[in-house]
């Protein structure tokens, strides 16, 4: 095998390779925390719900669950977009352990977040990249690649600029495995995506934008063939997940949720093969 070394503590990366990737999609509430996880090569942790300022499930709950899987340090943190449920616990996870680097998207928006969470990483040392359509990390023998925004973007202070539309898509691949991220990505560019090739088959998909209406196209999902979704939802103001996207779900594939089974864990390994548990409700 072909060993990569990353930046930063990727290097540290043992050449061992995993049999067995796996995914944590972390229970927050309302909100996204997923850990991707190949024991001895690399821990990925994406987006890490509500922060210190609102319920502080980064320190409440994502640094104890990292501490349960034995993770003391990260290869990457990746913020899909400066919106709190998303970005606040990743503050505070980069505050608290090392992390060989911080990944946000091409584009995004001035706001207290995004500052906040340069200046923790300048203030650590760890080098923030921006992640765009084209841009892939490898760390042994894990893939993860953006599949939207478009690369080449900057910050605006626009208040009218769409985080979710600009959200940073993910997949992982591991083997044959594939594992959407979808963030919070908004129908139109679901279907943008999927139009001109971007948006692959997956074996899983992490639900965009907590099953809200905005971000589903049952067409679509169906053509992607997911084995497994996983829906991160809590609690919340803004009616998720719409009945629609659940019962379209669950038409089509084993409908995984936060909010009734607790953290969920996907282990894939290389051949395609996924098996996928619940850990059931802890709060
Ligand atoms: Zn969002």
């Amino acid at each position: 095998m072909i060993c990569v070394a990353g930046v930063g503590l990727a290097a540290l990366a043992s050449c061992r390779e995993s049999q067995v990737l796996s995914v944590h999609f972390i229970d927050v509430g309302y909100g996204d925390a997923i850990v991707v996880h190949m024991p001895g090569e690399a821990t990925i942790l994406v987006d890490g719900g509500y922060g210190a300022h609102e319920t502080d499930q980064g320190r409440r709950t994502v640094l104890p669950y990292l501490q349960e899987l034995g993770v003391t340090q990260l290869t990457a943190v990746v913020a899909t977009h400066s919106h709190p449920d998303h970005v606040g616990g990743v503050v505070d996870v980069v505050r608290a352990l090392p992390v060989g680097q911080v990944i946000r998207p091409a584009w995004g928006r001035t706001n207290v977040y995004t500052l906040t969470l340069d200046e923790v990483a300048a203030v650590r040392g760890v080098p923030v990249e921006r992640g765009g359509r084209g841009i892939e990390w490898r760390w042994g023998s894990m893939r993860l690649r953006a599949l939207h925004p478009i690369p080449g973007g900057a910050d605006v202070a626009d208040e009218s600029f769409d985080l979710n539309a600009n959200s940073l898509a993910l997949v992982v691949e591991f083997g044959a495995a594939r594992v959407l991220l979808l963030a919070d990505v908004t129908t139109p560019v679901l279907r943008e995506l999927y139009t001109h090739g971007y948006l692959p088959r997956a074996t899983l998909i992490k639900i965009p934008h907590s099953g809200q209406r905005d971000a589903y196209d049952e067409e679509l999902v169906r053509a992607l063939a997911p084995q497994h979704a996983v829906l991160m939802v809590g609690p919340n103001p803004y009616s998720a997940p719409a009945p629609e996207v659940v019962s379209g779900y669950e038409a089509m594939c084993m409908l995984w949720r936060t909010d009734r089974d607790g953290t969920v864990v996907a282990e894939l390994t290389k051949d395609g093969q996924i098996r996928v548990g619940a850990k059931g409700k802890t709060h």
